[in-house]
C-alpha cells in the first residue's frame, strides 16, 4: 500500500472533552502512527476557525486522510464531509472519531481510563482511514413526478403545492371521495370555517391545476418497485385487490398522508355501549344537526358529561395501550362544547378530565368554556369516573381531585367519551411501502426533530396523522414539509445516492441466496454470470443502504460493504487493541 499523508485533529469541545480526556496526550500518542502527517488538538473543530485550519492544511500539505476526533458523527459526520470536499479530499476519505459521547462524557470520573480509550479509538480511525478509497456517489435520474397516498386536508395541500411547483401528482385515496376526517367537521377554531367549506376550497384549486394533479378514488397501493427517484407503483382501483383494476405509475417520490382512525371503545368502556354514551366524533355530528336545540333520542339533551382521555394515554399494561397523548381531544371536546352552548346555553356540561392540555391558542377557548359555565373535575387515572344505568338511569360517579376526593354523582342525559386517534389499519400499504411504525404503531420519522418527515425509506415521506397524533393544521404544516423534500428530490432531475454499498466478489459467491434472506431492502437478486457459467448474487445499488446485514451470513465471505471490507475492520479492530 502506498503511504498515506493523514491528518488527525483531536477536539477539546470547549472543554466538553478537554475536561476529562487529555487531548494534548491524545494527540502526542498518534502523531507517531504509520501514516500521519500531522496531529493537532483544536478547541472547537466545528468552528468556521477550525474548518478553515484543516482546510489549509490538507491543501497545503497535500493530506489524502483526515480524521477528526470530536463528537458523534450523527452531529458532524456532513459538516466535516464538507471540510473534505472544500479542500479538494474526496469526502469518504475522512473518519470521525467519536470521543466524547462514547468518550469524555461516558468516564467523568476516570480522567486516565477516558485518556487511553480516546488514544485507542483513534488509533482505529486513522486504521481505517489509511484503507479508504477515494468512492464517489452514484447519480441517478429522477422523475418528476410524485404520488401522494390518502386525500384528506394534508394530502390535498401537499397536492397543491408540488404541482405549483410544476411537479405532476398523482393522488390516491382509498375512500369513494377525497377529503377525509375535515370534510366531515362542523365549525373548526379559530377560523370558524367548517371542514367541509375548507376541503371545498381545497377541491376547487385542485380543479384549478387542472392536468397537473390526477386524482384516484377507490384506489390503493398494491406494489412499490423501483428505487429512490424512480419508483415503479401498481395501484389497484376499485373492488378488493383481487378484482381491483391495477394501473402502473412512474414517480420520483411518495408521501404518505393516510391520517388516522378514532379509537373505539370497547363494550363496556365507560360504559360504552349503554343507551346515552356516544364517542365524540359521533356527538359533534349530533350537535352539528341540532337545529336549535339538542336533541337525544327524541328527549331534549340538558345534561351533558364530557369523559377525557378515553383509549388515550393508557397504562402500559393494558392490551395494545396507546400510551400517547392524542394532542386534539381535549381542543376539539372544549370546542365542541363551545358549540352546545351557543345552541342551547341552559345545557349543563360536565367535563372529567385527567389533564387539560389545550396548549397555544386553543387555552383561551378552555376559559371561554368556563365562563360559558362548563365545569371541570379532575379525576385519579387509578380511580376513573364509573357511567352505569343498573337502576335505568345513566349515572356517572366521579371522586374529584380538586374537592379533596369528594364522591361526585351526575345523572346526564348524556356520555360523551373523548376518544383519541388511532393508527390506520393499512398492513397492505405499510407492506408494500416497508415503512417502519414506531411503538405506538403510527409510522415512524427517521428523527422527530431533525428529519420529521423523512423514512429510512428513501424518497417515501409521511405527512399529517398517518405520523401521529395531529390537528389539521399541524397536519398541513407537515404535509408541507413532506411536499418540499419531495419537490427538493425530484425538482433538479437527479440526485446522488450514496457509495457505501455492498457489493459481491463474483469468484467466491457460489449463490446460496442468504444475503438476499438477510437484507431488510430487498437490495440482492440472483443473476446469471455467463462468464464463469454460474449463479451468483448481485447487488442493487440504487437500493442498497450499506447496512451491513448481508455480510455476516456470506459462508464464502463474498459479499461486502465498500469502505467496511473485512480487512478494514480487523485493522481497526488490530490499531484499538494495540498497548498504549
Ligand atoms: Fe453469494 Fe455469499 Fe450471497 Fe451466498 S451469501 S449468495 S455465497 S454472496
Ligand atoms: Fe442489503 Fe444491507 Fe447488504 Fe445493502 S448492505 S445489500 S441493504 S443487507
Amino acid at each position: 500500500m502506498t503511504e498515506r499523508k493523514v491528518g488527525v485533529y483531536i477536539c477539546h469541545c470547549g472543554g466538553n472533552i478537554s475536561d476529562y480526556v487529555d487531548v494534548h496526550k491524545v494527540r502526542d500518542v498518534v502523531e507517531s502512527e504509520d501514516g500521519v502527517a500531522i496531529a493537532k488538538t483544536t478547541m472547537f473543530a466545528c468552528s468556521d476557525a477550525g474548518q478553515q485550519e484543516m482546510i489549509d492544511d490538507i491543501k497545503e500539505q497535500k493530506l489524502d486522510g483526515l480524521v477528526v476526533a470530536s463528537c458523534s458523527p450523527k452531529l458532524h459526520l456532513l459538516t466535516f464531509r464538507g471540510v473534505a470536499k472544500r479542500a479538494n479530499l474526496n469526502p469518504y476519505q475522512y473518519v470521525q472519531v467519536d470521543i466524547r459521547e462514547q468518550d469524555s462524557w461516558a468516564h467523568r470520573e476516570d480522567h486516565e481510563g477516558a485518556t487511553e480509550k480516546a488514544i485507542r479509538l483513534v488509533r482505529a480511525g486513522i486504521a481505517k482511514v489509511r484503507q479508504s478509497q477515494p468512492l464517489k456517489p452514484t447519480e441517478v435520474e429522477t422523475v418528476k413526478k410524485a404520488l401522494i397516498v390518502g386525500g384528506g386536508i394534508a394530502g390535498l395541500r401537499a397536492a397543491l403545492v408540488l404541482a405549483d411547483m410544476g411537479i405532476y401528482v398523482y393522488l390516491i385515496e382509498r375512500e369513494e371521495k377525497v377529503g377525509g376526517w375535515a370534510s366531515k367537521f362542523s365549525v373548526m377554531y379559530p377560523h370558524d370555517k367548517s371542514g367541509k367549506e375548507l376541503i371545498g376550497e381545497l377541491l376547487s384549486e385542485v380543479a384549478k391545476r387542472g392536468s397537473k394533479i390526477t386524482i384516484f378514488t377507490n384506489a390503493e397501493l398494491l406494489k412499490k418497485g423501483g428505487y429512490l427517484g424512480n419508483f415503479d407503483i401498481t395501484v389497484g382501483i376499485g373492488g378488493d385487490t383481487n378484482e381491483a383494476e391495477t394501473i402502473n405509475l412512474k414517480v420520483g417520490a411518495v408521501i404518505v398522508a393516510t391520517g388516522f382512525d378514532t379509537y373505539k371503545p370497547k363494550q363496556g368502556e365507560f360504559g360504552y355501549g349503554l343507551k346515552g354514551v356516544v364517542t365524540l366524533p359521533e356527538f359533534k355530528a349530533m350537535v352539528e344537526a341540532s337545529d336549535g336545540k339538542l336533541e337525544y333520542d327524541g328527549q331534549q339533551v340538558k345534561n351533558v358529561t364530557y369523559i377525557y382521555c378515553v383509549g388515550s394515554r393508557q397504562k402500559a399494561d393494558v392490551e395494545n395501550a396507546n400510551t400517547y397523548c392524542s394532542r386534539y381531544c381535549c381542543n376539539a371536546a372544549i370546542h365542541t362544547s363551545t358549540l352546545v352552548s351557543k345552541v342551547d346555553p341552559t345545557v349543563h356540561q360536565f367535563h372529567l378530565y385527567r389533564d387539560i392540555r389545550t396548549y397555544g391558542k386553543y387555552e383561551t377557548l378552555y376559559e371561554e368554556t368556563q365562563k360559558m359555565g362548563s365545569v371541570f373535575l379532575k379525576f385519579d387515572e387509578d380511580e376513573p369516573p364509573v357511567v352505569d344505568s343498573s337502576d335505568g338511569t345513566l349515572r356517572v360517579r366521579v371522586k374529584d381531585l380538586l374537592t379533596d376526593r369528594e364522591e361526585i354523582e351526575i345523572d346526564p342525559d348524556l356520555v360523551v367519551l373523548v376518544t383519541g386517534m388511532v393508527p390506520r389499519e393499512n398492513a397492505g400499504l405499510t407492506n408494500a411501502l416497508k415503512i417502519p411504525l414506531g411503538r405506538d404503531r403510527f409510522y415512524n420519522e427517521i428523527h422527530p426533530k431533525l428529519r420529521p418527515v423523512e423514512t429510512v425509506i428513501d424518497g417515501v415521506y409521511i405527512a399529517g396523522a398517518a405520523q401521529g397524533p395531529k390537528n389539521s393544521s399541524e397536519s398541513v404544516a407537515s404535509a408541507l414539509a413532506a411536499a418540499s423534500k419531495a419537490a427538493g428530490l425530484v425538482m433538479k432531475g437527479y440526485t446522488e445516492l450514496q457509495p457505501l454499498v455492498a457489493y459481491v466478489d463474483p469468484d467466491k459467491c457460489e449463490w446460496c441466496g442468504l444475503c438476499a434472506e438477510a437484507c431488510p431492502y430487498e437490495a440482492i437478486e440472483k443473476s446469471t454470470d455467463e462468464q464463469r457459467g454460474k449463479e451468483i448474487a448481485t447487488v442493487t445499488g440504487m437500493l442498497c443502504k450499506g447496512c451491513g446485514g448481508c455480510v455476516p451470513v456470506c459462508p464464502t465471505d463474498a459479499i461486502q460493504v465498500k469502505d467496511y471490507e473485512d480487512h478494514t475492520i480487523m485493522d481497526a479492530i488490530d490499531a484499538l487493541l494495540e498497548e498504549v
